[in-house]
């Protein structure tokens, strides 16, 4: 496991214990593995270690090494598959919404629970809720001094051998509070808790021996304590513990790669076609150096996002990309290593069709890839939207080029006239564009009223065509082709390249 040169001295240490660690207990991980049995036994081991405390800070019992160090637990107990699985859903059931949102008596409580491998669960989804988080229909209602939580919850990984359930119920019907996202509040329901009860555990695909399932909850009494946040705060305390979720989820998922890129290179050694190690044909080389590619940029961009959080920066785009690329990589990679070793490829005692399995439920949990990427467009779109260059006509060259977003009609007195010759030259350099009513305050130096009173003036007047938002605001204008013919005559637009001449085709001649 190759260490990153901004991991600290004891990070290193922990990623090299646990590599050493995770390769002695393989074959019994193996084994648990064929046997479809829950490894209890190895996960007791990891719980002896301390390693479910890889993250929580030391006054809390763990041994602090932030974010990075549950993303090197994870990488690596993830080769041991169904511990992988539950040590990561252990920690999203509650480590990071405990740190950032719970009280000091609830940090003392559950976080030594946790550091000393007291197994959790996240409880978000729903026969009714999936994708649409926002609408789990579990609800809890206040008596006294306690909670009443009535409704069910669905794949749930960890569901039986957790101890610890961090549940989102609705806790608000106002439309007004649901459309704010203040409806929802966030709990720890331990298990024993009257009323609690497993309802049934799924038959997955790539879950062999992860027992994951529905769970009952039919009015069970929690106390105020176990409230994790404010009420109505369920929202915030989910997504940022989201965040947080898909970062370890996908170092979980892209543990497994190096060891298949280890097993296709020891295999195609081994193997003889046509007189040659398999390893010698380059389909194969250049499959494997997929393989690396996709190895390294997957573990970089986890790494890094890890830093991110540990510094306490927003990773929302770049936890949804380590998601990403961790699932889609592993599949892929799956996918080669099958066809690299052909028919051994194909039968489950070489273990690599198994990443294909693990890739696919990569990318539907913790939120579908589909959600991953439109997170990815909506927040990352943001650091995008600022262009400091548009194309203009340049007065030497007379053709569009990029150039500085800087105005030649500023200090101008803008008319309407003067409004329609710049929507009319923008026309020349962005015919099929139209201008966004923060272009033309910029462009003109008005302020917003100023030019919704200029466009819509040119739109009664039947000069432009403005268009409009789903709620009815003016949001972009552009010259229509009576417009284009008041702001200027048909030679100004005209525009021909030197190898082309007109007046030899009968125009304008
Ligand atoms: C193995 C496994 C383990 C899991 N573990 C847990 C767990 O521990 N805790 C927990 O709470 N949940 C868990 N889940 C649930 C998981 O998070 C959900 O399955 C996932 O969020 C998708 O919800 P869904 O299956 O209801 O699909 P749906 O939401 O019904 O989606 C169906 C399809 O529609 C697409 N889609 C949905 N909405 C949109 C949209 N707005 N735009 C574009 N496409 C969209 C999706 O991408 C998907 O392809 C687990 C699931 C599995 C399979």
């Amino acid at each position: 496991m190759e260490p990153f040169p901004w991991w600290t001295e004891q990070q290193k240490k922990f990623a090299e214990e646990l590599y050493k660690f995770v390769n002695e207990h393989m074959p019994a991980a193996e084994k648990a593995f064929w046997a479809r049995k829950f490894p209890m036994d190895i996960v007791r081991k990891v719980q002896e270690k301390g390693y479910f405390g890889a993250g929580i800070p030391k006054r809390y019992g763990g041994m602090e090494l932030g974010a990075t160090g549950c993303c090197i637990a994870a990488e690596q107990l993830g080769r041991l598959y169904a511990v992988g699985h539950v040590f990561v859903v252990s920690m999203l059931g509650g480590y990071h919404q405990l740190l950032h949102f719970g009280t000091e008596e609830q940090k003392k409580k559950w976080l030594t629970k946790m550091a000393k491998g007291q197994l959790g669960a996240v409880c978000i989804t729903e026969p009714f809720a999936g994708s649409d988080a926002a609408s789990v229909m579990t609800t809890a209602r206040k008596e006294g001094d306690e909670w009443v939580i009535m409704g069910r919850k669905r794949f749930i990984t960890g569901a039986g051998p957790a101890d610890r359930y961090f549940v989102y119920a609705k806790t608000s019907d106002d439309p007004e509070v649901i459309r704010r996202y203040g409806h929802l509040t966030a709990f720890i329901v331990e298990k024993g808790t009257p009323g609690f009860s497993l309802e049934k555990i799924n038959e997955l695909i790539g879950f062999e021996n992860v027992p994951n399932g529905y769970l009952n909850f039919d009015d069970v009494r929690i106390p105020d304590e176990n409230r994790v946040g404010d009420v109505g705060a369920g929202w915030a305390v989910m997504t940022s513990g989201l965040n947080f979720e898909r970062l370890v989820g996908s170092a979980v998922v892209g543990g497994g790669l190096e060891d298949i890129i280890k097993m296709v290179i020891y295999y195609t050694n081994r193997r003889v076609q046509f007189k040659q190690q398999t390893s010698r044909f380059v389909n194969n080389q250049f499959k494997i150096a997929d393989m690396i590619t996709w190895n390294k940029l997957a573990r970089l961009i986890t790494y890094y996002t890890a830093m991110l959080l540990d510094s306490g920066q927003n990773a929302a785009v770049e936890a949804s990309i380590a998601k990403l690329l961790n699932t889609d990589y592993a599949i892929q990679t799956g996918l080669d290593a099958v066809q690299i070793m052909a028919g051994d490829g194909l039968t489950k005692f070489y273990p690599v069709e198994r990443l294909v399995r693990e890739g696919k439920i990569g990318q539907i949990v913790a939120g579908t890839n589909e959600i991953q990427k439109l997170i990815i467009y909506r927040m990352g779109v943001l650091s995008y939207l600022d262009m400091p260059f548009r194309l203009r006509i340049d007065p030497e060259l007379e053709i569009p080029i990029l150039s500085l977003d800087d105005s030649p009609w500023k200090g101008k007195e803008i008319t309407e006239e003067v409004m329609l010759k710049i929507l009319a030259e923008d026309y020349r350099a962005n015919p099929g564009l139209y201008m966004t009513i923060e272009d033309l305050q910029k462009e003109t130096g008005l302020g917003k009223e100023k030019v919704l009173e200029l466009v819509s003036a040119l739109e009664q007047k039947k000069l432009v065509v403005n268009f409009r938002d789903s709620r009815g605001n003016i949001i972009m204008s552009k010259a229509n082709y009576e417009g284009l013919r008041r702001a200027y005559p048909p030679e100004h637009y005209r525009y021909f390249p030197s190898w082309f001449d007109p007046e030899e085709l009968g125009f304008f001649g």
